[in-house]
């Protein structure tokens, strides 16, 4: 255990002044959430830099984690030295040994510190010259180096710090405020959720659910899929809604072509008077232009009506092949592709208009008072929170909002 602490760099946050505390206050939160179980662990934050001090804890299992969380640009294992000059070298040699795959270096001192008996070109020649009497099958490369060691010099210490691990980037989930994510059992809706949680949204996911139309099994797929994102946010709220009564009314009263225009606008209804009861700000959706007859533009323009308050769908413009990378990536695909009954497709027509109109799908509707229904969706929701590695409602967890 060579190092002691991890230097952690911004991302995007250089370009936003204003909001630098907001965003480090946001970063800092999230990253205490996510180490909560190294207990040693202790985070600081200034103005520029964030530093994990590990007090014994094992940097690597922090730094896989660290490498999950948005708003970290990169970030450096790094390590303490005593100022004494052979300390520093065995520091430095120690250091280098104990990367693996390096085959050239150079060694890069700066002083904060003017009263260090060498300079920083001695100092680079000292620490440069006894890791290459020390190590076998490595070389100085001033030009172009696996790895550059950064030597600062200081009054009460000296820090060497090397390797720089890319970080997730985007903003601090809960930067950007909170948004209800309708979270499906298909492929794309948790993509969506995780490129909103990347771009600082808080997320709660509102899934539909129509027994016994759909089974358990969708259901679970859901847990699981939640179970999925809270990887990333550390904890999911999901609130599963009973539809099965509006589907059913939709199936008796609305025209066949115009029951799945009808569903996702009542979808969106329900979803929207969940979102005020929850005070977020937008609901996200994993709509990809024409991929199926209910991403028509006419679609979405038909559906949307249901609604004026902000619907972002990230995965608009992307190719579904596309989507489907970023599942496999963070691991929700495999989830995704089980098989399982959601209500869209139990429900789906055989002939889905592709080219809705607004006017006819409101006077359908007009002939059916969906209201009541609406609401007792809403009151008959079950709020579960969901945390990494969880794959099962946990009863106590499980508790009604209204
Ligand atoms: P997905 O892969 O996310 O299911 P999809 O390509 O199957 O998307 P649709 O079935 O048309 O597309 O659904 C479009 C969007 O509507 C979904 O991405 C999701 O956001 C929302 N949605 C669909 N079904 C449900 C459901 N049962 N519960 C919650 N949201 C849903
Ligand atoms: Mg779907």
């Amino acid at each position: 255990m060579i190092y002691d602490h991890i230097v952690i760099r911004y991302g995007e946050i250089s370009t936003k002044g204003r909001n630098r505390k907001g965003f480090i206050d946001k970063l800092k939160r999230n990253i205490k959430r996510a180490l909560r179980n190294f207990e040693r662990v202790h985070v600081e934050a200034d103005r520029d830099r964030m530093y994990v001090l590990l007090n014994g804890e094992d940097h690597k299992a922090v730094a896989s984690i660290l490498k999950g969380i948005f708003g970290i640009q990169n970030f450096s294992p790094a390590m303490k030295a005593e100022r004494d000059i052979e300390a520093v070298k065995d520091a430095a040699l120690l250091y280098v040994s104990d990367l693996n795959g390096i085959a050239t270096f150079k060694i890069n001192t700066r002083r904060s510190d003017k009263d260090y008996p060498y300079s920083t070109d001695e100092m680079n020649h000292i620490l440069g010259g006894h890791i290459l009497q020390n190590m076998d099958g490595i070389k100085v490369d001033v030009k172009n180096p696996d790895l550059t060691l950064r030597v600062e010099i200081r009054k009460e210490a000296i820090f060497l710090s090397g390797e720089i691990i890319p970080g997730a980037g985007g903003l601090p989930i809960g930067n950007s405020g909170k948004a209800m994510l309708m979270l499906s059992g298909g492929i794309d809706s948790p993509v969506a959720g995780y490129l909103s949680m990347k771009r600082g949204l808080d997320l709660e996911c509102v899934h539909f659910h129509s027994p016994p139309f759909t089974s358990e099994r969708s259901k679970q797929k859901v847990l699981d899929l939640c179970s999925k994102l809270a990887e990333v946010s550390g904890r999911i709220t999901l609130h599963i809604v009973p539809f099965t009564e509006i589907q059913k009314l939709i199936q008796k009263q609305i025209p066949e072509n115009y029951t799945m225009t009808s569903t996702r606008r009542l979808m969106l209804r329900v979803a929207d008077r969940i979102r005020e009861n929850q005070n977020a700000l937008a609901i996200v959706t994993g709509e990809s232009l024409g991929q199926v007859a209910s991403q028509t533009l006419e679609s979405m323009y038909a559906i949307n009506e249901a609604t004026n308050t902000p619907v972002l769908r990230p995965l608009i413009t992307m190719d579904k092949l596309d989507i489907m990378k970023i599942a496999e990536d963070i691991d929700t695909l495999e989830i995704s592709n089980r098989p399982y009954e959601d209500c869209c497709t139990v429900f789906t027509p055989a002939n889905p208009k592709t080219k809705p109109k607004r006017e006819k799908v409101n006077y359908y509707e007009s002939f059916v008072n969906f209201d009541e229904l609406v609401e007792e969706a809403v009151y008959g929701i079950e709020t579960v929170t969901i945390y990494p590695g969880q794959t099962e409602i946990d009863q106590e967890d499980s508790l009604d909002l209204f």
